[in-house]
């Protein structure tokens, strides 16, 4: 504790100084490069080809492709770059290079749907794009100047990956953004409707970088190797494994896209010891791992985030691997990414289910829902969290950014939860519309709002359903028009044709009418309850 409170102190004096002397969040990360071992030190690892990349390599692609940014494309500050791609060895040096030019990273999930894509862009502005060849495709409709990550056999389109090749690493003469400008644009529904744009600024991201180099020198070692993933296009791994990544000399393998077999393979193979991951994944490893060929000796530590993680699959993961630390942490992209972690493992295992204590930075208070007023220890009511990471705001969204944050800069999160009087974080309970499967975020508004354009479909209302497996799936309420014999499978079709796979409705109710406030308000608390009610008597 006596180091943790050293290293404390320490993280307050270096956010201060990072904070005075207003650096930009690239110039922030590329000052944290470990010239000291950058040669040798192998920073990324590509789980599927073995191809790795050393600091130094790293340290000079993002300035090359920076240069080629500005120099060859035109970008610049304040412009928005729309990057989307599933992780790679080049994303991290992508959305580095965007920022290091002072544009505005705004990251999509390559799950996303040609429409979904084609709002994003519009509503964040974006004026280049940057995509995995396969995801092209996607964004021809758009319009929008693009480029590739990697080079292509017909080499039609320019990439980064050439831009690499081609330009040589050079400071740029160029204006910096100040620490109030916007440095990223990721989405997310909030507390109610659909995906809005979370303002990021470069203090926000600034701060992000000072709490991972806290957090990474109390609990790594440089020898340690991590496995990504979780998406980099998501606050969690854009946090960790793209701004964190030159503040600890840790090397990272990271796998395009989540695989149970493929990870515990990587795992063997690389002596993986360090694992930021997601309540679904931490439920596979406790049902099937002994199942199945692996070779978990070398994990020393899996974290779980995005999602509740369960006591029971957190004791049931302690019982099966004694020597793996598991801790769980609490955040939103709101906030950034992390507001509570353990920072010791003595406290993690002594507060089963309990999402850690709050990180430096950061204030909370718990508060009743009904009447507003602060809660004592052990009372549930609604989180609210301050801190020089939480957002500025929704992009050109006056209306939701006023129901968010309070004049004083209190973040409303629509979680439902309390502290314990050690101060330890428990989230009990989700009270915004949000449902979340395997981690990813799914508006009831937007599923609703599909539902409604169905020509025998007056109303609709969309909850989460609890799910072993995933955490949480969408299900959706319908009333039909008079006459119409539209079945489940019908309107299951209808979604799944217009969303991302994780969006899709799972299952389908008929209603004759959707249960409503007078107000005009979803009851959804009512149809959730009246659901479960209807799923237990079975
Ligand atoms: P996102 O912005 O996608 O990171 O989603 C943030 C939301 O995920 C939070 O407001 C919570 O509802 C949920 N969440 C994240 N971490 C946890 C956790 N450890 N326990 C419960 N819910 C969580």
């Amino acid at each position: 504790r006596t180091e943790i409170f050293n290293s404390l102190v320490e993280l307050n004096e270096r956010q201060k100084i990072l904070t005075d002397c207003n650096l930009d969040v690239a110039s922030c990360v590329l000052s944290q490069f470990p010239h000291a071992l950058a040669e040798s030190r192998i920073a990324l690892i590509d789980a599927a080809t073995n191809c790795q990349i050393s600091y130094a390599h790293l340290y000079r692609s993002i300035r090359s492709l920076a240069y080629g940014l500005y120099h060859a494309v035109g970008v610049r500050k304040g412009d928005v770059v729309f990057l989307v791609a599933p992780n790679s060895l080049l994303y991290p040096t992508i959305s580095l290079a965007i920022l290091s030019v002072g544009a505005i990273l705004t990251p999509a999930n390559p799950l996303n749907t040609t429409l979904e894509i084609a709002k994003q862009v519009a509503d964040s502005g974006a004026k280049l794009a940057i995509c995995a060849p396969e995801e092209l495709h996607k964004l021809i409709p758009t319009k929008l100047p693009t480029m590739l990550t990697t080079k292509t056999s017909d080499g039609t389109l320019l990439s980064a990956e050439e831009f690499i090749e081609c330009f040589d690493p050079i400071d740029l003469p160029l204006e910096r953004p100040t620490q109030t400008d916007t440095a990223a644009v990721l989405y997310s529904s909030g507390t109610t409707g659909t995906s809005k744009g979370v303002i990021l600024t470069h203090a926000n991201l600034i701060s992000v970088i000072s709490l991972l180099k806290w957090s990474v020198s109390a609990s790594s070692s440089q020898n340690d190797v991590f496995l990504c993933f979780i998406p980099m296009f998501h606050i969690y791994g854009l946090a960790f494994f793209v701004l964190g990544l030159f503040c600890s000399g840790i090397t990272t393998v990271v796998m395009q896209r989540f695989d149970f077999q493929a990870m515990l393979d990587v795992i063997k193979v690389h002596r993986v010891n360090n694992i930021p991951a997601v309540p679904p994944v931490i439920l596979a490893l406790v049902k099937h791992a002994s199942n199945m060929k692996c070779d978990l000796s070398s994990l020393r530590r899996v974290g779980s985030g995005a999602a509740p993680l369960s006591k029971e699959v957190t004791d049931g993961f302690r019982e099966k691997f004694p020597w793996v630390e598991l801790r769980q942490g609490y955040g939103l992209t709101e906030t950034c990414g992390a507001a509570s972690f353990f920072a010791l493992d003595e406290d993690a295992k002594a507060h089963s289910g309990s999402c850690g204590s709050l990180l430096p930075h950061f204030s909370a208070k718990i508060v009743d829902i009904e009447t507003g007023s602060p809660l004592p220890p052990n009372k549930e009511g609604e989180l609210w969290l301050r801190s020089p990471t939480v957002m500025k705001g929704y992009l050109r969204n006056e209306e939701a950014t006023t129901v968010t944050l309070d004049p004083e800069g209190w973040l409303r999160t629509g979680d439902l939860g309390y502290f314990d009087e050690d101060g330890f974080l428990y989230i009990v309970d989700r009270i915004k519309e949000l449902i979340k499967h395997n981690g990813y975020q799914v508006a009831p508004a937007e599923l609703e709002a599909l539902l409604l354009s169905h020509p025998q479909i007056v109303d609709a209302a969309v909850i989460p359903l609890e799910n072993e497996e995933a955490g949480q799936v969408p299900m959706a309420y319908v009333v039909k028009a008079s006459g119409s014999e539209l079945t489940e499978n019908q309107v299951i079709r209808f979604i799944a044709d217009q969303v991302a796979p994780y969006k899709k409705v799972r299952r389908v109710g008929f209603i004759s009418t959707i249960p409503k406030s007078a107000a005009g308000k979803i009851l959804r608390k009512q149809l959730i309850s009246q659901t479960q009610q209807r799923l237990n008597s079975r």
